[in-house]
């Protein structure tokens, strides 16, 4: 059978119809009302491949590559796809789709030539990832005349090269995996909205509904602020409604099927978008969805002609009563007073662990630390990453916020106070201590509590949202990143993407200076070392967008390594030689920084952006934008930007802007220091180090404004992009993105959808 329609599907039948196939099967099966449509099943696929006659030369020939070889596995993929694009349909297979495509028509739209969505349904169950199985092609608003070509560039998206990649490399068969093409009509809706069939904060048993004219992507995007409306599930019946003033809708244009934002009639802006009726059959979706699922829900619909349509539902994860251990909390468990304080320092990542305290002096003392110890050290190396992972708390003599130590232990999740300055001389090995990350101190003793934890709980599940739902923001909330291994723990806070991936953790933990390295093991090593990992934050974020930057590390800092000996000595390394500046003097390893961007594009990772450290200027920019051209970047299709941490580039963003730049963010913890001349990392000027200082607010507020007339997208990765002020400041001032510490991302967003709702308040009263 070609196909299969989404009623005989059932969620067992994953090998025919995939797993996208196989979940709206089950919905339909339950009586739900998901767009019709069919799915051309995997046996299609397999019967293309064999009628055609070309799967020795697919399997056996074409993706029989070297695992190490990632340009043979490039070339492979693309000559994959290719053989795929350019072997034709069996007329029957063709003839079966056509008519099943008709048929859907009839049934569900006058013209008889419905608009329908075109997606891959991968059937490896075995892989940890779907995406790497070409999951993610879809092609929205098909008509007859495309529909076989879609679904056969669904069937070549499985040798994508990020799949085939992933696949050569972690040893899978690539004949084993199969894949499905789900064919399901769109709707055209006239109403759309979201559904919560529990209170999304309280978890109290009401259900609360959200709606708007037109297409639900108006709402998604923060375009259009819509109703809303507390029901009471039993009776049906609306308690208390918000009825807003809906100036857009989202339509789409019933040629080409293209979505346009266009201006409501007036006399529909502020009416009602619900009716009694129509929350009733709201509230029978609810309760079905739920009842379906055994959990509460957040329900997707869209209503056309009075019918209405669940596009998608994800349960709500109902508020936990657990301690909250976010940044910020305050615990009652704890001392109020000095009681006990053995040192203080600065608090650079939350949470409590006690433990016995093992004092690192070299790196070869790390075997010593065990699982729940803690790390109290000079400062930390990346070397130490893997003892930092197997401790319950780290201290550090030296350092400030954005140190090693600080932004390594707020992404593992590890409570850490640093800068204590005598750490390492006031406690002693062995000493039994609870170190306290939101206080900065460190205290004698274990926990005050007998049966709080020593531990802090897992630290993928405390990033998690907590609220049912993410808060739904104009302004984007990405996540910082340095430690690719924390990847999967920064995608969990559901963040809008990576806002910085710094590369110089990648670099250092090589053990030896760029230079050193690539004179070692070559530029095509270093190029692999670097590729590998962005593409594994690339990778846990896509589609998300994931902002990497080319190298900026100090001096001091490469002196530890293996090469470092070649370092200059520099009176203030922070004010020396870093950034851009290395990079442009020192073109060889910054081009193979390039390369691997070049490459991760190639490979498909589309949602890879290059972004630059510490520039001055435009001729900085173009320069460096010579250099991505010489390794193949196209700066035109590439989205690339520029940090903005001197002054002197905030001065001169309209100059900077002419190089091309997609965006620029502000690198708020360099910014301040040079702004007010204090050194970020000098614990005796620390009270002095002031990102909310009217100086610098000054030049990121007409930065900002500069840059929206420009039609340059603004954002902040600086640590103060975690403290709610600044939070509320940039979103005043109409910041594109802000990008904050993974712990920090969840009250962000919070914090966010706040003063969003403020602003729009303001401006109706
Ligand atoms: C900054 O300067 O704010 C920034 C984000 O970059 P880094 O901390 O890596 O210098
Ligand atoms: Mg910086």
């Amino acid at each position: 059978m070609t196909i299969l329609w989404l009623g005989e599907a059932e969620s067992t039948d994953i090998d025919a119809v995939g797993g996208k196939g196989a979940s709206l099967g089950e919905l339909t099966d339950a009586g739900l009302p998901v767009p019709p449509g069919f799915v051309v099943t995997a046996d299609t696929y397999r019967r293309f491949l064999q009628t055609a006659g070309i799967e020795t030369e697919l399997f056996e020939e074409i993706l029989a590559t070297d695992a190490d070889d990632s340009v043979a596995i490039a070339e492979a993929a693309r000559a994959a796809r290719e053989l795929i694009r350019e072997t034709s349909v069996p007329e029957t297979v063709r003839d079966d789709i056509i008519a099943a495509y008709r048929e859907l028509g009839s049934q569900t739209a006058d013209r008889g030539e419905p608009f329908v969505a075109v997606r891959s349904s991968a059937t490896a169950e075995d892989l940890p990832d779907a995406s790497f199985a070409g999951q993610h092609e879809t092609f929205l608003n098909v008509t007859e005349a495309d529909l076989i070509d879609r679904i056969r560039e669904c069937w070549a998206s499985l040798f994508a090269e990020r799949a085939v990649h992933y696949r050569t490399n972690q040893g899978f068969d690539h004949e084993t995996v199969d894949i499905a093409v789900v064919v399901q009509q769109m709707v055209d809706a006239e109403k759309s909205g979201v559904l919560f069939t529990r209170h999304p904060s309280s978890g109290d048993r009401q259900m609360i509904a959200e709606s708007a004219w037109g297409l639900g992507e108006a709402v998604v995007s923060g375009a259009v602020s819509p109703d809303h409306y507390v029901i009471s599930p039993e009776t049906a019946t609306v308690v208390e409604s918000t009825i807003t003033d809906k100036k857009q809708q989202m339509i789409k244009d019933p040629e080409t099927g293209e979505t346009t934002l266009e201006a409501v009639s007036k006399d529909k802006r502020t009416t009602r978008v619900l009716s009694d009726a129509e929350i009733e059959t709201l509230v029978d979706l609810g309760t079905t969805v739920e009842t379906h699922y055994g959990e509460p829900q957040d329900v997707e619909w869209a209503m056309v002609n009075g019918e209405i349509f669940m596009l998608q539902s994800r349960p709500i994860t109902t508020i936990s009563d657990t301690e909250d251990n976010s940044a910020g909390s305050s615990d009652e468990s704890a001392p109020a007073d000095d009681e006990g304080v053995l040192v203080q320092g600065v608090s650079a990542s939350p949470g409590r662990g006690s433990g016995e305290v093992r004092i690192v002096r070299k790196l070869d003392h790390l075997d010593q630390v065990t699982e729940g110890d803690i790390i109290v050290s000079k400062m930390t190396m990346p070397d130490m990453v893997p003892a930092m992972k197997r401790a319950s708390a780290i201290v550090t003599d030296e350092g400030g916020m954005t140190s090693h130590a600080s932004i390594v232990s707020r992404e593992m999740g590890v409570p850490a106070v640093v800068g204590t300055r005598d750490a390492t001389q006031v406690l002693s090995d062995g000493q039994l201590v609870t170190v306290d990350g939101d206080m900065g101190v460190i205290r004698a003793g274990g926990p005050t509590k007998p049966d709080e934890p020593a531990i802090q709980p897992d630290p993928v599940e405390s990033v998690r949202p907590q609220t049912p739902v993410k808060p739904m923001t104009a302004t984007e909330v990405k996540v910082n990143l340095s430690i690719p291994e924390a990847a999967e723990r920064a995608a969990a806070t559901g963040a809008d993407g990576v806002g910085l991936l710094r590369i110089e953790h990648m670099v250092i933990s090589l053990g030896k200076t760029p230079e050193q390295y690539i004179a070692d093991h070559g530029k095509e090593a270093y190029i692999d070392e670097l590729v590998d990992g962005i593409r594994t934050v690339a990778e846990a974020f896509y589609p998300r967008p994931v902002r990497a930057r080319t190298l900026d590390a100090p001096t001091d800092e490469f002196r530890e390594l293996e090469g470092g000996s070649d370092e200059p000595h520099e009176h203030n390394p922070m004010l020396g030689y870093r950034g851009v500046r290395r990079s442009l003097d020192k073109p060889e390893p910054f081009r193979c920084e390039l390369a691997a961007f070049s490459r991760l594009f190639d490979i498909g990772y589309d949602n890879v952006e290059l972004m630059l450290p510490l520039v001055n200027d435009a001729e900085d920019v173009e320069r460096a934008r010579t250099h991505m051209e010489a390794v193949g970047i196209d700066p035109e299709k590439a989205r690339w930007g520029v940090m903005i941490e001197t002054p002197a580039s905030a001065l001169l963003i309209e100059e900077i802007a002419e190089a091309g730049i997609d965006f620029v963010s502000f690198g708020t913890n360099d910014l301040t220091q040079y702004t007010l001349a204090v050194d970020r990392n000098n614990e005796y000027v620390v009270d002095r180090f002031d990102e909310l200082h009217p100086g610098v607010l000054s030049l990121i507020e007409s930065t900002i404004e500069r840059c929206r007339a420009l039609g340059v997208d603004t954002s902040i990765c600086g640590q103060a992009a975690s403290k709610s002020a600044m939070v509320q400041f940039l979103v005043e001032e109409g910041v594109s993105s802000i990008s904050a510490n993974i712990d920090a991302v969840r009250d962000v967003q919070h914090e966010v959808k706040r003063v969003e709702q403020k602003l729009l308040l303001d401006s109706v009263r």
